[in-house]
């Protein structure tokens, strides 16, 4: 088989800035021991986040002019109604800002004190949008999805013995809807199959509750369905996309994912009284609902970036970069989740650091050096981000693994790019006993990842 290549040419470019070792010290004292706090122009490969980052089409650029701007009923939002709902097949398509506005009126409208929320693994927006309204969520992925180095098709599943036994013990009126989180972005960037969706629903509609899709990377999931899933390897992505959605009856979305666009999100829905419900806090929150806190023109980028999405030459170069890169790694000796996910390369930071306890955060530690040593920016996704604190001795609660997330921007990256970060996380791995803990000096109440400041131990 010949090398899979990039399906596009390169219009427009981006210099990058290139730092010393030395600069890259000092920057990073400075900025806490957090990549977060750290300026973008000090970074030369920014793999924080496959969020927002996209590089957009010629296409999606054509469409940023030809956006229309009218404050009601705008052109480019009925364009961007008609192609979510050529996906998703739901009736109400409400445009928000980003994934975390879509959560957050979902959740003041279903969720409040009393209230349980199951999905595979929840992502940190969702958590806390849904803890924020006093409700707890409960994530639940099958067991080969907790053990980084167990290979299988779909460690993004959900445990439904597991959800059954959930249902039971809370009590289905106190389950306002069960989510499931494609691909499982928390959990590895892992994918959720078509077979666990419809166990899923059927146990949702068993108890009578709603099914709702964190979608921000269905097209992905699509993509891993079609090449691991018997019956769907002759479907077209569009067509599993579809099936996918129809088992739900809801859907929360992040367009920075995989609508290939920088801002932008939505909730699609089915039912009427929770889309009207919702209509009204977005008239309060974000705006008028043929725009939701979006621009014409971003309503024009994402409803092109989603048309784009499903083609499967791009989707097969997507799945096998991010390949690549895992292939590289284990090829040294780098403990990573196997097989890679979708979006990201995870770290194990636990075995990549044996000598670190969580209470000292390996994950934080690998990310400091792959800055220094490189410029490389990755994020912690371990006992900084999702660490609690015992309320009966204060300790520090860890959750089950400690990774390191590596996210690849869509259409951003070439190989040699890719190519250099593995030299850099390979030449961090080979020195990796010097490496040392970190130290809490500043956490905000929630989401603290964002803002902690660390001391090096
Ligand atoms: C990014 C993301 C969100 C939140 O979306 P934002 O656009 O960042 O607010 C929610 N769920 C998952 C799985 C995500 O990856």
């Amino acid at each position: 088989m010949k090398t899979i290549i990039e399906p596009f040419k390169i219009k427009s470019v981006e210099p990058i800035r290139f730092t010393t070792e030395v600069e890259r010290k000092i920057i990073l004292e400075e900025a806490g021991y957090n990549p977060f706090l750290i300026t973008a122009d000090d970074v030369l490969i920014d793999l924080l986040t496959d969020s927002g980052t996209s590089a957009m089409s010629a296409k999606q650029w054509a469409g940023i002019m030809d956006g229309d701007e009218s404050y009601a009923g705008s052109k480019s939002f009925y364009r961007f109604e008609n192609t979510v709902r050529k996906i998703t097949g739901d009736k109400y398509i409400i445009p928000t800002h980003q994934g975390r506005a879509a959560e957050k009126i979902l959740f003041s409208i279903v969720g409040g004190e009393g209230k349980f929320i199951p999905n595979n693994t929840h992502f940190d927006t969702t958590r806390a949008n849904i803890e924020f309204t006093g409700a707890e969520a409960h994530d639940m992925v099958v067991e080969v999805g907790k053990h980084p180095q167990e290979r299988a098709d779909f460690k993004g599943n959900m445990d439904v013995e597991a959800l059954e036994d959930f249902i039971d013990e809370k009590g289905v009126e106190n389950i306002p809807l069960v989510m499931i989180t494609i691909t499982n972005n928390s959990g590895g960037g892992q994918p959720v199959s078509m077979q666990n969706i419809k166990e899923v629903k059927a146990i949702c509609k068993k108890y009578d509750i709603p099914l709702f899709l964190d979608a921000c990377r269905f097209a992905e999931n699509a993509y891993f369905i079609k090449k691991r899933e018997r019956g769907y390897e002759n479907k077209q992505i569009l067509e599993i996309c579809q099936e996918m959605f129809s088992y739900a009856d809801g859907a929360t979305m992040s367009a920075k994912k995989d609508a290939l666009v920088n801002i932008g999100g939505f909730l699609s829905l089915n039912n009427e009284e929770l889309a009207m419900q919702c209509r009204n806090l977005l008239i309060v929150t974000e705006g008028f609902p043929t725009y939701g806190g979006l621009a014409g023109r971003d309503l024009e980028a994402v409803a092109q970036g989603l048309e784009e999405i499903v083609d499967e030459h791009y989707l097969q170069y997507r799945i096998r970069s991010t390949e690549y890169l895992g292939e590289k790694l284990l090829d040294a000796g780098i403990p990573i989740i196997e097989p890679p996910g979708g979006h990201a390369i995870y770290i194990d930071a636990k075995s990549f650091l044996p000598h670190i306890p969580s209470h000292e955060y390996p994950g934080q530690s690998i990310v400091c050096e792959l800055y220094v040593e490189g410029g490389v920016r990755a994020v912690e996704i371990g006992s900084v981000m999702f660490g609690k604190y015992s309320k009966d001795d204060g300790s520090l609660i860890s959750p089950p693994m400690e990774l390191v997330r590596l996210a690849i921007p869509r259409r951003v990256y070439t190989q040699s790019h890719i190519d250099y970060t593995a030299e850099v996380i390979i030449e961090v791995f080979n020195r990796r006993d010097e490496l040392r803990g970190y130290e809490i000096t500043y956490e905000a109440p929630m989401l603290r990842h964002f803002t902690a400041r660390f001391k090096p131990l």
